[in-house]
C-alpha cells in the first residue's frame, strides 16, 4: 500500500466494517483518539490530502475534556495560552471566559474547533482500538476494534492521551459497594448531587484538590482520605474582562512567542537568579509575589535552581509549608497536609481555590491513609485499620496509568510480531518521544520522551503534529513508504532522555513522572518517563534531525 496525497477525500469514503467480516477499510492514516493531538493531526493530514480516519473510544471530542467531568475541573494552564494556535480564525471567534476555564468550557471549545474545521465526518466513535499489528508484507497496520471491526492504514498515529487511562486503587473489595462510586476520569454526563449525602474522596492529587474543593461545599459531610499530600498553590482565577478579551485577542502572536520560548511553553519564565544569591528579605518578597498571583508562575517562574539544588529548593518548600500551617486552623490537620517525602515542585503541583480552608470546615474530615491504612472497601462504606466509616457516595480521584497506560491497553504488535508491551517492560524506549525501533510508520503523538509530558501541552502537540505531518509529506515527496527509527538513534535518544531527567530532584521522588503508580504492582520502580530538557531544546533537536534528512530513521 503507498502514500498517495492525491488520493479521494475521507469523506467520501465509506465508515468502517463493522465485525462481520465485510472487506477491510483501507486508509492513509489511522489516528488513535480525538483529543487535542487527535483532532489537529486530522486536521494536518486531511489538508495534505490523504485519506484519515480517527477511532475514538468516547462518544464525543475533547479527550480529557470529554471524560473528565468531575465537580472543579477546570485548567491550570492559562486558557488563552492552551486553545490551538495555528488558525487566527479560531482565536479571534472563541472567547475564554475566565483566566482558567473549566471543563465545561474547555469540552465546548474542542467541539467549537471540530465544528469549524468539520473533523466529525473523518472521526469514528465509540470505537476503541484494542490490538494494532504491523503487517510486514503490505507495509501497513491493521487495526482491530472492541467490537471485532478492523481496518488498514499505512500510517498508524496514536493521539491517545498521556493521562486518559484512569487507575482505581488497589484495596479489596471495590466492587462490592453498593453507593453510588465513580472514577472522576469516568465522570457520568449526568449530574451527580452531594447534597446532604456522606461523600468520600480517596486521593489528593491534582484531581482530588479541585474536587475535594467543589464537593465539601454541598456534601453533608466529607472524609477525605489522603496517602500522599501535595504541595498546593492557589490558582488566583477569574473572568476576563471585556478589555483583556481584546488585548488577548490583539496580542495572541506575543503570547505564543512567550510560550514557545519557555522551558514548559506556558507564560511563565523561570528568573535567571539562583535562590541562594539573594538575601532572605528578597527570597521571601518573591515567594509572597509569586504566590499572590494566577497559575503556575510559583513552578514554572521562580528561581532557576529550586527544582535542581536541594538548598535551593528547601527554601521555598519551607515557605510552601508555612503557608499550610497559616491556612489551616488545626495544628494537627495542617501537619498531615504537609508533604514530608518530597520538596515543592518534584511532583506535579495541584493549583488550588480554597483547598486548604476545606479543612476548617465542619463537615470535612481528613484521614491519613499512611497512619491508618484503608484495609476494604465495604458494602456500606471504607473500613480502615482503625475505623468504619459509612458513605452514601465514595469518589476515586485516583489517577491514572499515565503516559504510557494507553499504549499498554492496546495490543500493538511491530514488525516480527514485537510486542511494544514488551520492548517497554522496564521503561519506555524511544527516539524523540514520537517513534519507536521496530514499529515502523508508527507515530507516538504526546508519547513518553516526548517534551509534551512536561508542557503546557497544546503548544507541543502543535509542535509534534507539524513534525508528523513534515515527515509525511517529505516521504511522499520522496517516494518513500515506511519509516522507522535505527536502535542506535533510540538508544542515544533514551540516554539523553535518562540525563534530562536525573539532573532534576524529582527524578528522586515517585510520582506519574517517573513512572510509579502505587495502584498498579507493575509500575513500582522508578523510570524515566517525561523529557525534562525543556520544549525549545527539544523542537531543535526534533528540527535539526528534520533538516538532516530524517537523521536516525531509515527511510525506505
Ligand atoms: C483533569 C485534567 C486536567 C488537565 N489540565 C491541563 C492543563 O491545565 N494544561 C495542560 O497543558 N494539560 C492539562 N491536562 C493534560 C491533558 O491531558 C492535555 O492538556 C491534553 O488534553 C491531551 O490531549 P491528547 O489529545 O493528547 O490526549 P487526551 O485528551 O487524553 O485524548 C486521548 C483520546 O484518546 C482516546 N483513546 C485512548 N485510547 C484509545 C483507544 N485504544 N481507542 C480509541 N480511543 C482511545 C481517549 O478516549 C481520548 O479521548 C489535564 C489533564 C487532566 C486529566
Amino acid at each position: 500500500m503507498s502514500l498517495s496525497l492525491s488520493h479521494q477525500v475521507a469523506s467520501e469514503r465509506p465508515v468502517v466494517v463493522p465485525a462481520d467480516r465485510q472487506p477491510v477499510e483501507r486508509y492513509d492514516a489511522i489516528i488513535i483518539g480525538a483529543g487535542m493531538s487527535g483532532m489537529y493531526q486530522l486536521h494536518c493530514l486531511r489538508k495534505l490530502g490523504l485519506s484519515v480516519r480517527v477511532f475514538e473510544a468516547g462518544d464525543g471530542v475533547g479527550g480529557t475534556w470529554y471524560w473528565n467531568r468531575y465537580p472543579g475541573a477546570r485548567f491550570d494552564s492559562e486558557s488563552w495560552t492552551y486553545g490551538y494556535s495555528f488558525d487566527d480564525e479560531l482565536l479571534q471567534e472563541w472567547e475564554w471566559s475566565e483566566h482558567f476555564a473549566a471543563q465545561p468550557e474547555t469540552l465546548r471549545y474542542c467541539n467549537f474547533v471540530a465544528d469549524k474545521l468539520d473533523l466529525r465526518r473523518d472521526i469514528a466513535f465509540n470505537c476503541r482500538i484494542v490490538r494494532a499489528t504491523y503487517d510486514e508484507t503490505e507495509n501497513c497496520w491493521e487495526i482491530e476494534l472492541g467490537d471485532g471491526g478492523q481496518a488498514r492504514a499505512q500510517f498508524l498515529i496514536t493521539a491517545i492521551g498521556p493521562l486518559s487511562a484512569p487507575t482505581m486503587p488497589n484495596i479489596p473489595g471495590v466492587d462490592s459497594f453498593r453507593g453510588e462510586a465513580y472514577h472522576t476520569g469516568r465522570w457520568p454526563h449526568q449530574p451527580v448531587s452531594f447534597e446532604g449525602k456522606r461523600v468520600a474522596v480517596v486521593g489528593t492529587g491534582a484531581t482530588g484538590v479541585q474536587a475535594i474543593t467543589e464537593i465539601a461545599k454541598t456534601a453533608g459531610h466529607l472524609t477525605v482520605f489522603q496517602r500522599t499530600p501535595n504541595y498546593c498553590a492557589p490558582l488566583h482565577n477569574g473572568p476576563i474582562d471585556a478589555g483583556t478579551q481584546r488585548k488577548i485577542k490583539a496580542t495572541y502572536a506575543e503570547i505564543f512567542e512567550v510560550c514557545r520560548n519557555s522551558f514548559g511553553c506556558f507564560i511563565h519564565r523561570a528568573d535567571p537568579r539562583s535562590a541562594l544569591e539573594v538575601s532572605e528579605e528578597v527570597r521571601e518578597a518573591f515567594y509572597e509575589k509569586l504566590y499572590s498571583e494566577p497559575g503556575f508562575g510559583i513552578w514554572m517562574g521562580n528561581f532557576r535552581d529550586l527544582l535542581i539544588d536541594e538548598e535551593a529548593n528547601a527554601t521555598i518548600t519551607d515557605f510552601m509549608r508555612r503557608k499550610i500551617r497559616e491556612r489551616v486552623k488545626d495544628p494537627q490537620v495542617a501537619e498531615k497536609l504537609i508533604p514530608r517525602n518530597h520538596g515543592f515542585g518534584t511532583r506535579r503541583v495541584p493549583l488550588e481555590s480554597g483547598y486548604y480552608e476545606v479543612f476548617n470546615q465542619d463537615n470535612v474530615q481528613l484521614v491519613d491513609v499512611r497512619e491508618t491504612p484503608i484495609e476494604r472497601i465495604t458494602p456500606a462504606g471504607i473500613e480502615t485499620s482503625d475505623a468504619d466509616y459509612g458513605f452514601d457516595t465514595i469518589i476515586y480521584a485516583t489517577g491514572f496509568d499515565a503516559i504510557t497506560g494507553a499504549f499498554d491497553r492496546i495490543d500493538i504488535r511491530g514488525a516480527g510480531g514485537l510486542r511494544l508491551k514488551d520492548k517497554w517492560a522496564d521503561g519506555p524506549k524511544t527516539y524523540l518521544g514520537l517513534a519507536i525501533a521496530g514499529f515502523p510508520n508508527l507515530m507516538t503523538l504526546v508519547g513518553p520522551h516526548n517534551a509534551a509530558t512536561f508542557c503546557n501541552i497544546p503548544r507541543c502537540i502543535e509542535q509534534n503534529v507539524d513534525w508528523v505531518t513534515d515527515l509525511i509529506r517529505y516521504m511522499s515527496e520522496n517516494n518513500y513508504e515506511r519509516v522507522v527509527p535505527t536502535v542506535d538513534a533510540e538508544e542515544e535518544w533514551t540516554a539523553h532522555v535518562h540525563e534530562t531527567v536525573d539532573r532534576l530532584l524529582l527524578s528522586q521522588v515517585d510520582s506519574w513522572m517517573t513512572g510509579i503508580n502505587k495502584s498498579l504492582p507493575g509500575k513500582q520502580v522508578r523510570t524515566v518517563m517525561v523529557y525534562a530538557g525543556g520544549a525549545p531544546k527539544y523542537r531543535e533537536r526534533c528540527d535539526e534531525v528534520a533538516a538532516a534528512g530524517y537523521e536516525g530513521f531509515e527511510l525506505s
